[in-house]
């Protein structure tokens, strides 16, 4: 219905970029060419074709990444991050390896996800978690489309999640693929969420072995760090083998806590 009404408001606005549309949608010829008067005998007007609007273009990628995403914790303690869930195989593990460690994370939740297992996004907030927007179906080049559809998409994702954990806070948004543009940063800042990008990424959606993942958080932590790790989107039994290591890693050198 969204993707309809969408199509239908961009077809609205091409017709009325050419002049002939009511700001109902109806098409007027008021104003345009009067039909020449002619005593011919009508000629029977051929069959109206269906054209479907072509897509604007993907707006290009900036060169360098927008300069008011959050990067790091801006304390000493470091935080977790998990995208690409929720996940009914792998989130509750994840979960309950926080909840026995004693630390809280930030959930960068899918939407379509969100709507599959709101259960799931219930106990996140429950046991203390944070959440994050990720989208609504982890589109990477969401943030290259119209500003509308960035909205729409970033709305329908939060309405989910209020679906879902009705009162929850949804207090950063997440680009996929760390894809931003300028225009993706406003629309979520417009929507009451700041930006949460990451400055440690062991790679884990790559499939390294839980030894690689543990080895490369702890080569690349630093104080305040943000750590990319990922609860969804494929098997993420590296991750959550990897999660005590580098939890009671991180804890001992740093802290963890949840973003602020
Ligand atoms: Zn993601």
């Amino acid at each position: 219905m969204r993707a309809h009404a969408a199509l239908t408001s961009v077809l609205v606005l091409v017709l009325a970029l050419a002049g002939c549309a009511q700001p109902d949608g109806t098409i007027s010829h008021a104003g345009g060419p009067q039909p020449a008067e002619s005593t011919a005998p009508p000629t029977p007007s051929p069959r109206p074709t269906r054209t479907v609007p072509p897509k604007p273009p993907l707006r290009p990628l900036p060169a360098k990444l927008p300069a008011d995403l959050r990067r790091s914790t801006g304390v000493r303690t470091v935080a977790l991050t998990f995208d690409d869930g929720p996940n009914p195989a792998w989130t509750p593990k994840v979960l309950s390896q926080l909840r026995a460690a004693r630390v809280t994370a930030t959930f960068c939740v899918v939407g379509r996800e969100v709507q599959r297992h709101p259960d799931l996004v219930r106990r996140i907030v429950r046991e203390g978690h944070q959440l994050c927007n990720h989208s609504w179906r982890h589109d990477m080049d969401l943030a290259r489309r119209p500003v509308a559809e960035i909205r729409a998409d970033l709305t329908r994702t939060n309405r989910a999640i209020e679906a879902a954990a009705p009162g929850a806070r949804v207090s950063y948004y997440r680009q996929p693929g760390g894809r931003w543009t300028p225009e993706v940063v406003a629309v979520a800042k417009d929507l009451g969420m700041r930006p949460l990008h990451w400055n440690v990424d062991p790679q884990d959606w790559g499939k390294p072995t839980a030894a690689t993942i543990t080895r490369r958080v702890h080569a690349a932590a630093r104080p305040g760090a943000i750590v990319l790790l990922h609860d969804g989107g494929g098997d993420r039994a590296a991750t959550l083998a990897a999660c005590p290591h580098l939890i009671a890693d991180l804890k001992r050198r740093f802290g963890i806590a949840r973003l602020r």
